[in-house]
């Protein structure tokens, strides 16, 4: 292809980075700066330890669990879980659905969960119930993104990211109704409906 043509297809072919359905929140740069310190935290009030887990929670942690542990300088093993939570029509009742579970046992390790976001913090809750009780160490929290004006059960957030207001955030991992997972950005949807 030549590059006249190229450069024109480029001009016409809708850009799903620049979309200006979607206002930025937080620059991908931002981010990598953020979950730099985040790693660099975690190795130092980790430091020496050799039984430590991070958890990532599917799908929405995958690309902040990515860059989080790239940047967690200290022996560690890595599991992943999927969960969904129970509703009551749209509310969730706080209960949830194992849809994976982990594959390694987490009795006497150092576990610490990565979530996308925390938003009424149900799903955590329960989670920090279910890993508690299946005899972890100690369980900290680390995540992207905290919600705090929609909180309903009080969560302690060992490492956060960013907070941000009461809008649905996309990116970065996070979607809407499947879509916007591979934005390098955390924006908001201006309009829904397009
Ligand atoms: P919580 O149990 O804290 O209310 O909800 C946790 C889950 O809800 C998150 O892991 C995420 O999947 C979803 N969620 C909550 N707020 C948002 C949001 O603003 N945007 C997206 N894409 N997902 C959200």
């Amino acid at each position: 292809m030549s590059n006249q043509s190229s450069s024109l297809n480029a001009s016409i072919i809708p850009s799903e980075f620049t979309n200006p359905n979607l206002e930025v929140l937080y620059t991908a740069e931002q981010i990598k700066q953020r979950v730099i310190q985040l790693g660099q935290q975690i190795s130092q009030d980790y430091a020496g330890n050799k039984n430590l887990v991070l958890i990532g929670i599917l799908k929405g942690s995958c690309i902040f669990m990515a860059d989080l542990m790239r940047a967690v300088d200290l022996e560690l093993i890595i599991d992943f879980m999927a969960v969904s939570s129970y509703k009551d029509g749209t509310v969730s009742s706080g209960d949830i659905e194992i849809l994976k579970d982990l594959t390694h046992p987490i009795r006497g390790k150092d576990v610490i969960i990565c979530e996308d976001i925390v938003d009424t913090g149900l799903t955590l809750f329960r989670l920090t119930e279910i890993l508690g009780s299946r005899g972890a160490n100690s369980i900290r929290v680390a995540t992207l993104l905290d919600k705090p004006e929609t909180r309903k059960k009080e969560i302690k957030i060992d490492y956060c990211g960013f907070q941000v207001p009461n809008k649905f955030v996309v990116g970065c991992g996070l979607d809407a109704a499947g879509r916007y997972r591979n934005l390098p950005f955390i924006g908001v949807v201006k309009n829904p409906s397009l």
